[in-house]
């Protein structure tokens, strides 16, 4: 591996010059919520897996999800990103009437919701959705078959390519440092997001989640791969969204971490999520286990330490 300063010089400062040209120097602000945290699904590195014993699981309805999405618009945010696990608590139409009422409310709407069919798919954009979230996680199949036994690597692959047949952004990626992950497959996954020329990588370190059979096996991936990981990324796809939610030293601080999140931009990363959530419910929705994210005054102050300009992103 390139010594830091070799990298810094060869890569870091062209990603810098990149993120300058194709996203004029703008952090990109958008609204997220985590819309509820049952999942039927068993990955092994999530702490949201079906039969995780959580404090609080709970599913909002349409038109609660329609409500967060007004008070976003009233903050002044253009996108919302919508997530949850794969709840079976909802119907097809539950989630299409989900995103009509935000279509209505005027906001641009990212979703990840899981493996659905091409029809359904296909209804998801017709209601409103341009952007939609499948993350391949994992590149070697059978890594992916192990550590996801609810589907599995060609399913989750067909569904990638349906979502961009559909007409949708396709927003992709893995996860940095799992353990056991090569070197090698590191860089196969970074050259599967280029190949599937993503709109926006949702890349971050493993974060272990206590409980979780993952996180029996090794600890927290290296937050140093995914900087570097982002440096690449800018480079190969300039014109990508990708996510500054990354965490820092300190574990406790979660994916808000100021200087985790400040590292990232200053390594080509341009976007971070305004939490829609109640503070009280935040660490609910846990994907990993210190999700919090900072509020719109911390955002601020990470655009200006990072010398971008802060907007709502489309
Ligand atoms: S990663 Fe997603 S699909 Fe897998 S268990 Fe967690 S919430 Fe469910």
């Amino acid at each position: 591996m390139l010594p830091k300063e070799e990298f810094d010089e060869q890569f870091v400062r062209p990603a810098r010059e990149t993120l300058a040209t194709a996203k004029n120097n703008t952090l990109s602000v958008r609204a997220m919520l985590g819309y509820s945290n049952i999942c039927k699904n068993q990955c092994l590195y999530c702490g949201m897996r079906a039969g995780m014993k959580l404090p609080n699981r709970y599913r909002f309805s349409p038109q609660e999800v329609a409500e967060s999405a007004r008070r976003a618009a009233e903050m002044g945010m253009h996108r919302i990103f919508l997530v949850s696990g794969e709840d079976p608590g909802y119907t097809f139409d539950d989630l299409l009437l989900m995103v009509r009422l935000i279509h209505d409310v005027g906001l641009a709407i990212s979703m990840a919701a899981g493996e659905f069919s091409s029809e359904q798919y296909q209804a998801l954009k017709d209601a409103g959705v341009d952007e939609y979230v499948m993350k391949f996680e994992m590149g070697d199949p059978a890594v992916f078959d192990r550590l996801n036994p609810s589907t599995d690597f060609k399913r989750r692959m067909e569904a990638i390519e349906t979502v961009g047949r559909c007409g949708m952004r396709l927003a992709s990626g893995n996860i940095v440092d799992y353990p056991g992950q090569t070197p090698e497959q590191l860089a196969q996954e970074i050259m599967l997001m280029r190949e599937l020329d993503i709109s926006w990588a949702p890349v971050i370190p493993y974060m272990p989640v206590p409980g979780t059979p993952l996180a029996e096996e090794g600890g927290a991936g290296d937050r140093g791969k995914c900087l570097r990981e982002i440096t690449l990324l800018r480079l190969m796809l300039p014109n990508c969204d990708i996510t500054a939610q990354q965490p820092g030293d300190d574990p406790r601080e979660g994916l808000g971490s100021p200087q985790g999140n400040l590292d990232a931009l200053l390594h080509g990363a341009n976007l971070l999520f305004l939490d829609m959530l109640p503070a009280a419910m935040s660490n609910d929705f846990a994907v990993v286990e210190q999700r919090l994210l900072g509020g719109m005054e911390q955002i601020r102050e990470t655009g200006k330490r990072a010398g971008l300009t802060v907007a709502p992103g489309i």
